[in-house]
Formats: structure tokens, sequence, C-alpha cells
């Protein structure tokens, strides 16, 4: 293996899949792919998904019987290689997941996870943590300190407009440091707003957001 190949094999692949532009070549892109922007709920849940799902029915697998009694199992391919025994509490997480994709009260709760000391919470975390790394960059205002949806740029009464014509639901607003930018930066010019991707990181503290325990020792408040 020569490193230095290697390397900028690496290096080129990153730099074709870079993507520079402003608002307007979001919006071009959005007109063929309207299912990018999705909101944190959504996309933890196609990412469970992706990793396919299987319905273990009672009365063909004993097995499930003997654990689990008359109930349908839903065995989440994400999870089936670090957890065992936690079939009933992933399938919760999941159903809370999906509720909140689908913009059900779930989404303005907080989904928080009880349970004695070795129980499995802080690896569920950490396992959908590790995967969001993985996941598709998303797209973001450059220079955003929470790397917000920029299509928050677009103000309020274009805002059904834009929904129509692009069938993608807008939420949110600007917050205050783009807001800033753009009136005293850009003269107030939305479609030359700067956009960038940005990938999840935990060590950057980008997309996962970690709160230092009050007790490091036992508690992992990721
Ligand atoms: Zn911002």
């Amino acid at each position: 293996m020569d490193f230095k190949e290697f390397i900028e094999i690496d290096r080129e692949k990153r730099s074709t899949e870079k993507f520079e532009g402003n608002f307007l070549d979001y919006l071009q892109i959005l007109k063929n792919n309207p299912d990018i922007p999705k909101l944190g709920h959504q996309r933890l849940y196609e990412m469970i998904l992706s990793k396919g799902v299987e319905d273990l029915k009672p009365d063909e697998n004993p097995r499930i019987r003997k654990i689990y009694g008359n109930q349908v199992i839903r065995k989440y391919g994400f999870f089936k290689n670090d957890f065992y025994g936690i079939d009933k509490v992933i399938m919760k997480i999941a159903s809370y997941l999906k509720s909140a994709a689908m913009k059900g009260e779930e989404a303005r709760q907080v989904l928080y996870l009880v349970g004695p000391v070795g129980a499995g919470k802080s690896s569920i975390v950490e396992s959908l943590k590790k995967a969001l790394e993985e996941c598709e960059e998303i797209y973001a205002l450059k220079g955003c300190p929470m790397h917000e949806e920029p299509l928050h740029l677009i103000p309020k009464h274009l805002r059904s407009k834009f929904e129509d014509m692009l069938s993608i639901k807008i939420e949110g607003d600007l917050c205050p440091v783009c807001k800033y930018k753009l009136l005293h930066e850009l003269d107030g010019k939305y479609e030359d707003f700067p956009v960038e991707r940005v990938g999840f990181s935990i060590r950057s503290r980008k997309g996962i957001g970690v709160v230092p325990p009050v007790d490091p020792n036992n508690q992992d408040t990721s």
C-alpha cells in the first residue's frame, strides 16, 4: 500500500464531494431532490431503518414466543450486533422516532433514557452518535454557529410559495448571527448567502451535543 497515493485518492474524492455555492444553488439542488432537508428525528429514524427491519412473529418463532409471549417483535438491523435482550426498549425508541419524524406530539418531546446502571442507555446513544458521523453531510448556512438549514433565509411572506414550488415544509427562523450577516454583509440579498456542506462530528461538536455530566464517573448526558 502506497500511503501517499492512498491519501491523495482520498483527498481527490473528498474535494469532488465538496459543495461550494450560495442559496440559489441550494434551491436548484432542492428542486431536483426535495428529500434533502430533514429534521433530526427523521434523519435518525431513516438511519436506523436503512439497516433493515425484520418482524418476528411468535407463531413462527418459538424462541420469541418463549421470551416475549404472543407479541410480534420487530428486530432492527441497526442494533442487531451490539444489543441483546432489549428488543422491546429498542422498539419503543424506534416508535418514538417514527412518530416524531411524522411531526407527531413526540416531535416536541425530549427522549429521556432511564434505567439501572449497565442497562445499555449510554451504549444506545453512543451507537446513534457514531452512526450519525457516517451519515451523509447536510447543507448548512456557511459560518452559522449552529449550522442551520438554509431554508430559514426565505422571508415569511414567500414561504408558502416556496413550499408549493419545492413541495417542502419550511420551519424555523434565522439565527441572530446569520441575520446580522445577511443585513450587514449581504445587503439583505439572501439568495447570495453562502451555503456549505457539514458532516456530523462528535469531536468537534457538530450536530451532536454533549453536556458534561455533573459526576463524570456515573453519568453520561450525551
Ligand atoms: Zn445561523
